[in-house]
């Protein structure tokens, strides 16, 4: 891309800023959310635990699930299907989550599978890939997030995921890569997908450093987990774009 070219798709790029909440919420923080402001230009989805998606009425952003089974239904006890969650009204689900990945064993197959059967019921896949410490300091992260990206994605269309770059050594630890890093990321997950796929990043964002974050180019928006616990400081995240 030139840079006129580049410039254009930047300020034109609709932004993507997903909350999720892990087993976190209440009743209490599902009220506040419904004074969540969008801007235009930005879609927010909201990632509750499932057992509250029913919650939510009418609110000025989409939901969104943290996990779906890879099967459409049968005898698999506690869990959910893409299809429950579609009639929940869910429009997009979490996939491949590196606490799922490492907590119950979740393969970059299962994590195909479970996004071409979230595809088949109009969910979007949110797939998370990153890097653990010990992968970046040995420098295989490259080939990692690669290895990674070509699995999950087998067989599926660019423009019907969306990839959430999450280095694992950053979530949830306060450590954000530099901006140069995770631009590099960026562009190699674009050589290999190309410009169509939406791109976000994960990884400890917040209201103090979400707006250096939003100046990456080609980042399309953020995958939020603490922060998106406190909804001023979520909106101040949903602000930091300047669209
Ligand atoms: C996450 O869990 O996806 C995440 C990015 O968490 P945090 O923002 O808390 O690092």
């Amino acid at each position: 891309m030139d840079q006129a070219a580049s410039f254009i798709y930047h300020i034109f790029m609709n932004r993507l800023i997903i909350a999720n909440w892990k087993m976190n919420g209440s009743f209490q923080l599902i009220h506040e959310f419904q004074s969540i402001q969008r801007k235009l230009g930005t879609t927010i989805v909201v990632c509750p635990p499932s057992c509250y998606l029913s919650l939510f009425k009418s609110v000025p952003f989409s939901l969104g699930a943290q996990n779906c089974h890879c099967e459409s239904c049968g005898a698999y006890t506690g869990e959910i299907s893409a299809t429950q969650l579609n009639e929940l009204g869910c429009t997009y689900v979490i996939l491949g989550h590196s606490e799922r990945r490492m907590q119950n064993k979740e393969t970059d197959d299962l994590i195909n599978k479970k996004a071409l059967q979230a595809i088949q019921r109009c969910l979007t896949p949110v797939i998370c890939i990153g890097e653990t410490l010990e992968e970046r300091q040995e420098n295989r992260f490259e080939h990692v997030l690669l290895s990674q990206i070509d699995r999950t994605t087998h067989l599926i269309p660019t423009d019907q995921y969306v990839i959430a770059y999450e280095p694992v050594w950053s979530i949830g630890t306060g450590l954000t890569p530099i901006a140069k890093d995770i631009q590099d990321i960026i562009a190699l997950i674009r050589k290999r997908l190309g410009d169509n796929v939406t791109v976000i990043y994960g990884g400890s964002v917040n209201d103090k450093n979400a707006s250096s974050l939003a100046e990456i180019p080609h980042l399309n928006g953020f995958l939020v987990g603490g922060a998106s616990l406190r909804v001023r400081t979520f909106q101040s995240i949903v602000d930091a774009f300047q669209t």
